[in-house]
This record gives structure tokens, C-alpha cells and sequence, in this order.
């Protein structure tokens, strides 16, 4: 079986025209994927990844609540953050709120100030820790100073999402504790240094992912991603790291089962 540990479906019902969410959910089951991660990223949409988990559970839909480094992060935001995940972690649904995130630091685009990306990152690593919850972490143009962040908040529990960095990076983010999720760029021609971590990542640390709408892995490049893409880049993980495919979605759901 396999599992997408990072997707979008508010972004892809949003995005992708003729798509419903039955039709996405079905397609979960037809294509063998046991479980799929929606993950939040703005206060606006908590409310919508739980109910959306709520409705989907059986299926495999499963959510996290965070705010996206792009995304606004204002005083009464951050408030209504901590509140929902208090409020939902002594709740009938706590079992499908399964981390925090996605958040981190993103200075490629620079959507919000650093000053409010740090602030905004360092509440959810609090929030996190309190609940034992994982991370979900974004960085772009960022990693070394979120790894930083990371230590000196001794967070060891969580994702690096959409890995980009090459192999000392991976490194850094392994020493960390964390693991390494790789998501359709992984299967790119000109992404050496990304194919050189994903061979150095060690089994019992890797994860695998979407971020669909986003980044459809090859032969779908360009096009609108999907969960059940997620196939393509176990595909090209499994040679890349010259093993079967039962083993890598064995060590892909174990990983998941331990960490999430
Ligand atoms: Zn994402």
C-alpha cells in the first residue's frame, strides 16, 4: 500500500476545475493508497481540514493544523492557531489531527516579513512540543537558519517536507531526528543533487509525498498533481535506491505509522 504524507485538497478542489471531492477520495482507494496527509496552511482552513477529515477518516484522510510561512500571521491569527488545536486535541477528533504545520521559513518569496515567519514558526514549534505532535516544516532559501531555529527549540519530531537540499543537508535535517519526505521534483532529470539525498536518506527516515496540487512528479510534469501520482515517485525511489517496491512502501508506512 502506499500513503501520501503531504497534499493540498483544498488547494487542488480550489485549483483543478472538475474536481470533486468524492471523485478524489475514491481515487485514493482505487489507486492503493492507505492514507493521505491534508495539510492546513492558513488559520482560514482549519476548520475545513478537519471536517474534511472528519467526513473522510475511513478512507484514509488524515489532516495537520498549521500556518504556511507565506501565509498572514497577525496577532488574532496566531490566537485562533493555538486555540483550534487546544480545542480539537481535547476533542472527539483528536486522533485525525496528526501534526503541526505546514510551517517554517520561506525568503524565496518573502510574502510575509522574516520577523513575522519566525514568529509565527516559533509559536507552532511550541505548540507542537506541548502536544507531542510532529512537525511539518517548509523552508525555501531558509533551511540552515530553520535548522537553527529547530535546535535551539530542541525540536526533534517532525518532517522536513519537499526536500531540496543535497546530501549535507540531508544530513543536517537527520541529525535533527527528523525525517526526510521527497516529493515529485525528486524524479526531475537535472536534479542531481536532490537524486544523490534521496540514495543517502536511510529507509527508516524517508518519506514520500505530493504537495498537490504542486509539483507532479515525471511523466505528469507541468501537469495539475493528485495524490495517487504519489506512485510515480515511489517508482523512480525504488530505483534510485535499486530495491523493490514492497519494500520501500513497507518502510515508507511503517515511517509513517511511528512518526505520525
Ligand atoms: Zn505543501
Amino acid at each position: 500500500m502506499l500513503l501520501d504524507s503531504h497534499a493540498h485538497f483544498d488547494i487542488i478542489l480550489d485549483k483543478v476545475k472538475n474536481t470533486t471531492e468524492d471523485e478524489l477520495v475514491k481515487n485514493l482507494k482505487y489507486s492503493n493508497i492507505q492514507y493521505a496527509l491534508q495539510v492546513s496552511t492558513e488559520v482560514q482552513g482549519l476548520e475545513w481540514s478537519r471536517d474534511f477529515a472528519v467526513r473522510n477518516a475511513q478512507n484514509g484522510i488524515r489532516y495537520t493544523a498549521g500556518i504556511h510561512p507565506s501565509s498572514s500571521a497577525e496577532e488574532n491569527e496566531l490566537d485562533a492557531f493555538v486555540k483550534f488545536v487546544e480545542s480539537e486535541m481535547d476533542g472527539k477528533n483528536r486522533k485525525l489531527l496528526l501534526g503541526i504545520g505546514e510551517c517554517g521559513l520561506d525568503y524565496f518569496r518573502m510574502h510575509q516579513t522574516k520577523e513575522t515567519q519566525i514568529r509565527s514558526f516559533e509559536l507552532q514549534i511550541d505548540t507542537a512540543k506541548k502536544y507531542r505532535l510532529p512537525l511539518i516544516i517548509h523552508t525555501r532559501d531558509s533551511l540552515e537558519e530553520g535548522i537553527k531555529i529547530l535546535k535551539n527549540k530542541n525540536a526533534n519530531k517532525g518532517i522536513m517536507h519537499c526536500f531540496s537540499g543535497d546530501e549535507n543537508t540531508a544530513r543536517d535535517v537527520l541529525d535533527l531526528g527528523f525525517f526526510i519526505s521527497f516529493a515529485g521534483n525528486v524524479t526531475y532529470k537535472n536534479a542531481a543533487n536532490l537524486h544523490e539525498a534521496a540514495k543517502y536518506v536511510p529507509l527508516d527516515r524517508l518519506l514520500l509525498e505530493t504537495d498537490s496540487p504542486f509539483l507532479s512528479p515525471v511523466p505528469l510534469r507541468g501537469k495539475d498533481n493528485f495524490p495517487e501520482y504519489v506512485k510515480h515517485t515511489y517508482k523512480f525511489i525504488a530505483k534510485l535506491k535499486n530495491i523493490s517496491m514492497q519494500k520501500l512502501e513497507d518502510a515508507v508506512m511503517e515511517n509513517y505509522e511511528t512518526l505520525l
